[in-house]
């Protein structure tokens, strides 16, 4: 497949499946995983801060990491890459399926999951925490308002609302989407290294079901193999390219 035909086959496609990761949201300057840790935060792994055993050792510490990155996102805002997607949407309806390893929270925020389709966070949500108690969800109050760790209305402690390394996926979320991708013509995959779970296997899931792969990512990932087609571009610009008319086409 070349440009041309993976913009034909996305544009006569009724069923598109879209995985995206970090790298979508790398022009609202959220950074991925591997270039995120800064500052104070430069000596701590991910893996050693979102997992079950970090927080059980010390809750203080990881819920100031979540903290900082729920501040942080929301002074955020949806880039185009997460509009053109809310585009696509609106153009296929009930056949449009996005879901994300992003816990930022900015596909929703661009609109995604209100124009006919669906959207699943299946890493869950930095702006969420749940009742260690009951398992009940409440979104978090405002940064300024927020005390560490914060309280549940029923006075229990509550943990980050997100998939911590070592835990299941939400069984329904991920569930929608093996369907949705086993059904897709085509599976977009962009700005994901594909090596957490279970991106790869959303894409094979495709593949199973004779659509055919694209993906975006300025670097080759793992996918790169079982695609038709990589366009080696930012999340945003590769977008633009599989969906806007161009004036200078013919
Ligand atoms: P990752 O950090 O493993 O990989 C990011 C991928 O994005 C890489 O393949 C990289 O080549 C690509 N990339 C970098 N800049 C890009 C751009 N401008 N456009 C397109 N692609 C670009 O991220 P992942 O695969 O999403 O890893 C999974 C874990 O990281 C998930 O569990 C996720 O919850 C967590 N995470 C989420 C966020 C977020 O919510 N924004 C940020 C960091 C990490």
């Amino acid at each position: 497949m070349d440009l041309r035909s993976a913009r034909a086959a996305l544009q006569i496609a009724r069923r598109v499946a879209v995985l995206t990761g970090a790298g979508v949201s790398a022009a609202s300057g959220i950074p991925t995983f591997r270039d995120a840790q800064s500052g104070h935060w430069a000596r701590f792994r991910p893996e050693d801060l979102a997992s079950p055993e970090a927080y059980a050792a010390d809750p203080e510490l990881v819920w100031a990491w979540y903290a900082g990155r729920y501040r942080d996102v929301l002074a955020a805002q949806p880039n185009p890459a997460h509009h053109l997607l809310v585009r696509l949407e609106q153009q296929k309806g009930a056949g449009f399926f996005l879901a994300t390893q992003n816990v930022d929270g900015l596909h929703a925020r661009a609109g995604s999951g209100t124009r006919g389709g669906r959207l699943a966070e299946l890493h869950g949500n930095l702006a969420l925490a749940r009742d260690e108690v009951t398992g009940e969800v409440f979104p978090l109050p405002d940064p300024a308002q927020l005390s560490l760790p914060p309280l549940s209305p029923a006075g229990h402690r509550m943990r980050p609302n997100v998939v911590w390394f070592g835990e299941y996926l939400p069984e329904e979320a991920l569930r929608a989407a093996q369907q949705a991708f086993a059904q897709a013509d085509i599976a977009l995959i962009i700005g994901t290294s594909a090596v957490v779970y279970p991106a790869a296997g959303l894409a094979r899931d495709t593949l199973l079901g004779g659509g055919k792969v694209i993906e975006i990512n300025p670097e080759p990932t793992d996918l790169t193999r079982l695609a038709s087609f990589s366009l080696r571009e930012t999340a945003e610009r590769g977008l633009d390219l599989l969906l806007t008319e161009h004036l200078n086409e013919h």
